[in-house]
């Protein structure tokens, strides 16, 4: 990275002044890896640009819908083609139908689909359909899992996965709280404990079935049919929120793949191209309990905004053309190889956990399984290492417990030039 920071720097002392942390969303203002935010210019393919002028291999993707790379010319074409026709009417819009069948088409759970403007908003949902189609109140999540920011869902374990969930956020009631019981990751024991002391109060088990924002953790064999069978067992729905891996690792959810037979899926990212988006999808009849048809309220100003499923279906058509997925875990792989391969040679206790292009470089410790495990990393090493990274010109999350997402405009130069930088950030972090 050339050039000096001046603009960046002066920007986030402008944004400081007028906005909390100077960020919109907590992660960006980079406080876990101890530096200011770069503030971005634009974005090209696999790069991005901050406003000093630097060019960064970008491997945030916004979070995970730049799957084919920002700025993509089809879905670039398809929102001003949309915009220039306005950008929304608070009525009903051809787009909207198209997106719902085309979800509707690649994930046979979703035969309904409502859409909405953020995977909080559908989490949101689908935990108030949950319960109003069972009547119980509470909800079983694991520990790690992130399903966006609303009060029931900002809980993860205190200890030990039967205790009564402990707010992660101030502001939320003990007494909401509660209301969430928390399990570590591909434990089905103590799952079924937990179903069994909590037995008819259990409205839905909501998981990420391949779990990306406790760093990447992949299920256990069994771990999803097993969940399934235990939830329904129970008298409960399973939610699987596929917000980032809908679309990711294959076209449509990965549930199925995993053996999960979830009553409602949660799709987000993606599906929205870079444009705020979010979904529920699930059995006609239980998505005819949301309003207008049941008694479950659920409304948005801006849902199923024509500009955001524009975007969305021109995402979702690319990556219709065969070879995609294919694509993606080749690179996927040879990111994975080349960074194991990096900790090797500079001798770094690490492990890389890969599912297709999302991939988490965990430094400080040689298994993660599940979130506790993941805490044991060495955050500190992982900061030394990202600063590393973005003086080489790589963009990582800037967090140790968040996925890095490759594009499909990612070439095998840039993943070179990656896993090099690596090589010699290991020896960097290494040093202290
Ligand atoms: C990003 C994410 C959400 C929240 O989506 P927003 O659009 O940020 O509200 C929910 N669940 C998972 C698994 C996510 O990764």
């Amino acid at each position: 990275m050339g050039n000096a920071l001046g603009r960046s720097r002066a920007l986030f002392c402008r944004a400081l002044a007028r906005i909390p942390g100077g960020v919109n969303s907590p992660v960006r203002a980079w406080r876990a890896v101890g530096r200011e935010p770069l503030f971005i210019d634009r974005g090209a393919g696999p790069y991005v640009f901050d406003v000093d002028g630097n060019r960064l291999i970008d491997y945030v993707g916004s979070y995970g819908p730049a799957i084919l790379g920002h700025a993509h010319p089809a879905v670039v074409a398809a929102v001003a083609e949309q915009a220039s026709r306005g950008f929304g009417y608070g009525a009903p819009c051809e787009g909207e139908v198209n997106l719902a069948e085309e979800l509707s088409r690649a994930i046979a759970p979703a035969e309904k689909v409502r859409l909405m403007s953020s995977g909080t908003e559908a989490a949101m949902t689908a935990v108030r359909l949950a319960r109003a189609a069972t009547g119980r109140s509470k909800i079983l999540k694991f520990d790690g899992c992130y399903h966006g920011h609303s009060d029931g869902l900002l809980v993860r374990a205190g200890s030990g996965g039967m205790t009564f969930g402990v707010p992660d956020s101030a502001g939320v009631p003990q007494q909401l709280a509660a209301h969430t019981l928390v399990a570590p990751y591909n434990r089905l024991d103590v799952v079924e404990q937990c179903l069994s002391a909590n037995r008819g109060e259990v409205a839905a088990v909501i998981v990420e079935p391949l779990a990306a924002n406790m760093g990447v953790v992949r299920p256990r064999a069994g771990f999803l049919a097993g969940l399934s069978a235990l939830a329904h067992s129970f008298g409960a729905l399973l939610i699987c929120d596929e917000v980032i891996t809908g679309f990711r690792l294959r076209y449509g959810a990965v549930s199925e793949v995993y053996g999960a037979a979830p009553d409602l899926i949660l799709l987000g990212k993606i599906i929205g191209g870079g444009l705020p988006i979010g979904a529920v999808g699930g059995r006609a009849e239980l998505m005819e309990l949301l309003a207008p048809c049941g008694p479950v309220y659920q409304a948005g100003t801006l849902s199923g905004n024509p500009v955001c499923v524009r975007a969305g279906l021109a995402t979702l058509a690319a990556l219709k053309r065969p070879g995609v997925y294919e694509r993606l875990e080749a690179l996927g792989a040879q990111l994975e190889s080349g960074l194991s391969q990096a900790l090797a040679e500079t001798r770094t206790t690490g492990c890389v956990n890969r599912a297709g292009s999302l991939l988490t470089l965990f430094l400080g410790v040689s298994q993660v399984a599940d979130a506790e495990a993941a805490r044991g990393a060495d955050a500190l090493k992982f900061s030394r290492f990202f600063s590393a990274m973005i003086e080489a010109g790589v963009y990582l999350p800037p967090s140790q417990y968040e996925a890095l997402f490759v594009s499909l405009a990612h070439s095998e130069a840039d993943l070179a030039h990656t896993i090099e930088a690596a090589s010699r950030a290991l020896r960097v972090a290494a040093g202290g």
